[in-house]
């Protein structure tokens, strides 16, 4: 049986770090980090992931300035947002919520690439893809740092391993594969052109599912003792949460596993807030 890794157990462990560490801040006189948060209309599943951010970074002190903008929003008042935030000194970290509205002309990558990349905690704008890419330190996307933290939990060390990331956005598949290649594996990365995925999935020690298809991954796509990092959220016709890969089948094979929920979610939300602190620390 796999052993099962619970994202919500160690992102607990590591935001009381990140707790103590600013509370040693404040009480040398120092301000808070502070993270400016940018939302755009009233989607009702951005609404509620902002709201869970602002709950988790207050958790662990750090402050964070909400813009809830109109879902009406022309570009240029969202760009006039983003230099705002760009301009104060005491904001750290800036995240814009993302899907932006459609419909209104708003151009996601020219909002992005309006953030100061000192303050993108984000890790979207293109100086921080490149220095990934460079094998350099800037910031990277919450959601891969959260998949590499949960893979040294596991006890996995990716060198020399044989990886295949499912999935090649820019959010999570692309900087995943990344991250792993700094970390000497062997990357392989599918997509929906990709043949025959099942063959490249079971030859993988480590399989990075990130594709948004409920339970797509079946026990003949894993290895025998893998190490396998579920990153899909789908939610089923009766409202459960599920992931891409089927759990209960996958769990007789593979060498440790992450669930959903309780897997790879909260360590995203865990790492805007590390990625906060450390454009914070960058600022001492
Ligand atoms: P995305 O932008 O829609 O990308 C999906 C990727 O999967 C694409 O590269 C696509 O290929 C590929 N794909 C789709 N169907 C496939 C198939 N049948 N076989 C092989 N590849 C296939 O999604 P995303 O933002 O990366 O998110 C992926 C999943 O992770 C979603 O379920 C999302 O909700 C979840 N997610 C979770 C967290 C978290 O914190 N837990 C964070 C972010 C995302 P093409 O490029 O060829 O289209």
């Amino acid at each position: 049986m796999a052993v099962v890794i619970y994202g919500s157990e160690l992102s607990r462990r590591l935001k009381e770090e990140m707790k103590e560490e600013i509370a040693g801040y404040l009480s040398k006189g120092m301000r808070a980090p502070r993270l400016g948060v940018i939302l755009v209309g009233d989607n009702p599943a951005s609404v509620s992931y902002v709201r869970g951010k602002k709950k988790a970074a207050e958790a662990v002190g750090i402050s964070l300035k909400l813009n809830h903008m109109p879902e009406d929003t022309s570009q240029d008042e969202l760009e006039q947002a983003i230099t705002e935030l760009n301009d104060d000194p005491e904001i750290d970290g800036i995240l814009i919520q993302l899907p932006l509205p459609k419909g209104h002309g708003l151009d996601e990558t020219k909002a992005i690439q309006l953030v100061d990349p000192g303050k993108d905690v984000d890790g979207l704008h293109p100086v921080n893809v490149g220095l990934l890419h460079s094998g350099l330190d800037g910031f990277v996307p919450c959601t891969p740092i959260g998949i590499m933290q949960i893979l040294q939990e596991m006890g996995c060390d990716p060198d020399g391993k044989t990886a295949v990331v499912v999935g090649r956005s820019k959010l999570v598949g692309a900087p995943v594969a990344r991250l792993l290649q700094n970390a000497n594996a062997t990357v392989t990365v599918c997509h929906s052109h990709t043949k025959d995925l099942k063959a490249t999935c079971r030859n993988a020690d480590i399989l990075v599912a990130a594709i948004g298809r409920p339970k797509y991954f079946t026990a003949d796509y894993i290895k025998e003792g893998a190490y396998v990092v579920d990153v899909g959220v789908n939610r089923l016709e009766d409202g459960h949460l599920c992931g891409d890969v089927d759990f209960e089948a996958a769990q007789n094979i593979a060498g440790a596993i992450t669930p959903v929920p309780k897997g790879v979610g909260p360590m995203t939300i865990c790492s805007l807030l590390s990625n906060t602190l450390k454009a914070y620390r960058r600022k001492l």
